[in-house]
């Protein structure tokens, strides 16, 4: 019935207002904004993604992947999903926090008042941060003054805080780094400069730290253990993560197999021709492997079970498998497939990301290649 819900409000309410968008934007005017969040909690469905024991509604994993897969089903749905109406959901990690901590920038965030973004890439690498740090905080009586730099950083330049990793110890592996929340108007925090990339909404950042002071009480977690606060929240995302691809990649085919049954060429539909339905039928199996395995992966969270290595599959295939989806029927479209009258185009540029973002795909084949050969495996 939510899943229901949820469709109906994409297909009645997102979608054609968007017709009147921005084809790039990833934002409502703010009286749409208002409007819809004020349905949307009339549905009793505000703040779908915060935890029950924070006040949010009690959904397990399996139900809120199902939902994902419909929030992104139009065109800025891929980064923007219903373009955030639903309510904000906070950085995964700040569920670590401790209290003092939970109310200062927890809360606040679960109630749409302040944004984070998450600092981990370094210009040194992404891939394998945890060798890859090089940003320095060292300790100076209650405060640690920290030096250095991130890049890619999403939303920093909007954000009010971030979580920032850094190196505290001389360990040079997952064992010397330290989680810090920061506020972004410390003074040493700079945003260099907005990083553009193929994504419509060009908040990417590159960030420097130059001296910036962050009292000790601002330390996420553990002194030398952020890592693993990192790591295992990013498994846990890479499920939401892979249902935006699936949501885009069904909607995607929609338009595809309605397109394909009404253009004549040659003096027949499209959709007469086995080429035509060979790729419809790709599209369906590579929806339907993509569904199966992140639905996996979020029944085994729900059940408590590990899932590390599901979640790397379902990252993988969903990613790859609806890059292919949006391809082929960008090339069922023709021309006008290649125009902005049409979502494609956004999403063939955007979903190029999904495989490089949140670990490329071939750190989810490292994931999983360690899972079956032992961690051993560097
Ligand atoms: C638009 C955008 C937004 C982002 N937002 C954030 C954010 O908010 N916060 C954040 O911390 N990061 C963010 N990132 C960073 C992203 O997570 C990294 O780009 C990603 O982890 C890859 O790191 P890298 O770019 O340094 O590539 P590298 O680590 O240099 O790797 C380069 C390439 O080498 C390949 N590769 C890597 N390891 C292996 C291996 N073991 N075997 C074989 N091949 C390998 C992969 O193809 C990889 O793409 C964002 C990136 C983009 C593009």
């Amino acid at each position: 019935m939510i899943v229901q819900m949820v469709r109906r409000f994409v297909r009645e309410e997102i979608v054609p207002l968007e017709l009147s968008l921005d084809p790039d934007t990833d934002q409502l005017p703010p009286d749409e904004s208002e409007r819809l969040k004020d349905m949307v909690k009339d549905m009793g469905l505000y703040g779908l993604g915060i935890p029950p024991e924070y006040g949010g509604p009690e959904l397990d994993m399996v139900t809120m992947t199902l939902i994902a897969m419909e929030m992104s089903q139009h065109r800025a749905g891929l980064y923007a999903p219903c373009y955030g109406v639903f309510g904000g959901a906070g950085l995964a990690q700040l569920f670590e926090a401790n209290e003092a901590q939970k109310e200062a920038y927890l809360y606040p965030t679960l109630r749409g008042e302040k944004r984070g973004f998450f600092g981990l890439t370094e210009p040194s690498g992404g891939s394998d941060p945890a060798r890859a740090i090089q940003t320095k905080a060292v300790r100076d009586g209650d405060d640690w003054v920290i030096n250095g730099g991130k890049i890619f950083i999403s939303g920093a330049d909007r954000a009010d805080y971030g979580l920032v990793f850094a190196r505290t110890s001389a360990d040079k592996g997952r064992g010397g780094v330290t989680c810090f929340i920061v506020d972004t108007n410390t003074p040493g925090f700079h945003v260099r400069r907005v990083v553009h990339t193929l994504r419509s909404a060009h908040y990417a950042t590159e960030l420097q730290f130059e001296d910036m002071r962050v009292p000790h009480g601002n330390v996420l977690g553990e002194v030398n253990k952020g890592f693993a606060i990192a790591n295992d929240r990013l498994s846990r995302q890479r499920i939401p993560y892979s249902a935006g691809c699936i949501g885009v990649a069904i909607k995607a085919n929609e338009l595809a197999v309605e397109y394909a049954q009404v253009r004549e060429t040659f003096g027949a539909p499209l959709a007469s021709r086995q080429s035509i339905q060979w790729m419809l039928v790709d599209n369906e199996i590579d929806i339907q492997q993509a569904r199966w395995a992140t639905l996996e992966a979020a029944n085994l969270s729900d059940l408590g079970e590990p899932f590390r290595k599901q979640a790397a599959m379902a990252k993988l295939i969903a990613s790859e498998g609806a890059s292919r989806v949006v391809d082929r029927c960008m090339q069922i479209h023709g021309g006008y497939g290649v125009t902005k009258d049409f979502p494609f185009e956004r999403w063939y540029r955007e979903m190029r990301i999904r495989r490089i973002g949140e670990g490329p795909s071939e750190v989810q084949r490292h994931i999983i290649a360690r899972d079956i050969l032992g961690s051993s495996l560097r």
